[in-house]
């Protein structure tokens, strides 16, 4: 199973493959993108047995970068000649405020692509996020493209800027912080990822996305412009970004937890002195939906009201609602949604395709799933 994230809604990618499977840059490929579409199927399976075919062993990696990009293009071209020669594949995406990758890397060339990324003005230092619990196999090209932005914002004010943005602190420092009374902790995420796990007396910006978040935090806490705001995410891109729109709008004392979430349980993992202040599940989006970091169940089974916090998608692939559902409920309900779900289900797949036909998918991107939560008639 795979989830999507809004990192993985790309355009286009036949362009890509295309110029994967043929050599060729992809600058070059737009003319005869029509042609690239007619291959896709084809070159996407060529490519993915490729990938199985594979002997060494491939790390999965994620990194970003705020920093200016003064032409993405020619930037873009450089970085794919680079990272295509160490055979990285994965999705990236380069604008005039820097670059944002998802990646694997043969395991032999780690090292050198490590090298290489210090190697390039404005990225040096760069943290590499290494991704546990992943076989590497998640990509079999590389695709970068440019984009607007690498975190749409939805931000029209010409003078924002990315290059004043808030102080990095780390797990220690930010635990400090909070034990200072003139502090308040924003979580810059989703409300399903809010509501299995989240730092101690965190605020939640109430929308489904980010660029109406930015506008809500502002207005939410515009009393509290002389506090110290720290902001966090699951990985630090987001909440990086609102950092310098809340500086942007006059708030002082800005900070973001560097690396997200998924650092500071890295750190706190690593050293005993430091207690994690953020309690439950990390939400992440692999097939585990959640990462715990500490033993508190925060959240309800969405069916039954007791404690749970386990992510499921519905079984009725024509639903395939997220929600929260308990043990309980997942053995009463087949690990469906509702009874009308678990009706469909129960049907032969034939049966079920029918049904399917004229439903509209885009309802079932999950990140409306607030939109579609637990149908309160279910029993
Ligand atoms: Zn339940
Ligand atoms: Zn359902």
């Amino acid at each position: 199973m795979r989830l999507f994230s809004a990192f993985e809604i790309v355009g286009s990618p036949e362009i890509c493959n295309f110029a994967a499977r043929n050599f060729v840059h992809p600058a070059s490929v737009q003319k005869i993108s029509t042609m690239a579409l007619l291959h896709n199927r084809v070159s996407q399976q060529e490519l993915k047995e490729k990938l199985h075919q594979e002997k060494e062993s491939r790390t999965t990696i994620s990194f970003y970068r705020y920093f200016p990009i003064a032409d993405p293009k020619v930037f873009r071209d450089e970085f794919y000649k680079a990272l295509h020669s160490l055979q990285v594949f994965g999705r990236v995406y380069v604008a005039h405020e820097g670059i944002n990758a998802q990646a694997s890397v043969p395991s032999g060339n780690f090292e050198k692509l490590r090298n290489y990324l210090n190697s390039v003005p404005g990225l040096h230092g760069l943290r590499l996020n290494v991704a546990v619990d992943d076989d590497g196999r998640s990509f079999w090209v590389l695709k970068i493209k440019v984009r607007d932005k690498i975190v749409a914002d939805g931000i029209s004010d010409e003078s924002f800027s990315m290059e004043r943005r808030g102080g990095y602190v780390n797990a220690g420092e930010m635990n400090k912080l909070m034990a200072d009374g003139n502090t308040i902790v924003v979580d810059m995420r989703n409300h399903y990822e809010y509501e299995v796990g989240h730092f101690q007396d965190a605020i939640e910006i109430p929308s489904d996305t980010f660029r109406e978040q930015l506008p809500m935090a502002v207005d939410m806490l515009k009393d509290n412009k002389d506090k110290n705001i720290i902001m966090y995410c699951t990985g630090g891109i987001r909440c990086e970004k609102a950092s310098a729109y809340m500086l942007h709008n006059g708030f002082k004392h800005v900070y973001h937890l560097e690396g997200g979430i998924i650092n500071y349980a890295k750190q706190v993992k690593e050293d005993d002195s430091i207690t994690s202040k953020f309690i439950g599940k990390n939400f992440v989006f692999d097939d585990r939906l959640g990462e715990r970091i500490t033993e508190d169940v925060i959240a309800t089974c969405h069916q039954c009201g007791k404690p749970a916090d386990t992510h499921t998608n519905c079984r009725n692939s024509g639903c395939h609602l997220l929600f929260i559902q308990c043990d309980e409920c997942a053995k009463k309900y087949d690990g469906c949604c509702s009874e009308a779900c678990q009706q469909v289900y129960s049907l032969p797949e034939e049966e079920q395709k029918i049904l399917r036909k004229g439903i509209d998918k885009g309802m079932m991107v999950f990140n409306k799933s607030r939109h579609r939560r637990p149908r309160k008639d279910a029993k």
